[in-house]
């Protein structure tokens, strides 16, 4: 059986990216949570690095995966950019491509750009903790931007599906 870690980013006085009171933090906390009932339910074990709202530091998640033997991390964040309505869709980020984690980050790509998200590819991002410190397989996904309209607006009214998504591309890649 697979164990995957599911991450909901920032946590407690680490609101992450808000816009007009909405708050990163709250968002990858029920994206976490709606993923990993889905998973839970195919048979797939699930270590939450927080179900409530506290903050733990990336470093410390990154250890308690390598601890457990994850087969697979996948932290959930959203995006921000300097303005409102500047960019939108989804972007997973990797320490480094090519392997399993790109596989991971394309498969959920993909899903989530059959619920209509712009599909904004895949990043190699050296310099996280939660990427570079986790020795499974890890990816960090930005899913839509905080501050653009139509990314919020797709995540509340399709809520389900987009978690319905996330879950059917990790899925795919155990
Ligand atoms: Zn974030």
């Amino acid at each position: 059986m697979s164990l995957v870690v599911l991450d909901a980013g920032h946590g407690g006085e680490n609101p992450g990216a808000v816009y007009e009171g909405r708050r990163e933090k709250d968002d990858a906390l029920a994206i976490a949570m709606g993923v990993g009932a889905i998973l839970e339910r195919n048979g797939v074990d699930v270590y939450y690095t927080r179900t409530t709202d506290i903050y733990e530091s990336p470093a410390k998640k990154a250890r308690e995966a390598n601890r457990i033997r994850a087969d697979y991390f996948v932290s959930i964040h959203r995006n921000s950019s300097p303005y409102p309505n500047q960019y939108s869709g989804v972007e997973s980020l990797v320490y480094k491509k090519g392997g399993k984690g790109e596989q991971l980050a394309e498969n959920i790509n993909k899903e989530l750009e059959k619920v209509g998200f712009l599909n904004q590819g895949i990043r190699e991002t050296p310099n996280l903790a939660v990427l570079r410190r986790t020795e499974m397989p890890a990816v960090l996904l930005e899913v839509g931007f905080i501050n653009t309209a139509q990314d919020n607006q797709r995540l509340d009214e399709r809520f389900d599906e987009v978690v319905s998504a996330i879950a059917k591309g990790i899925l795919e890649t155990l």
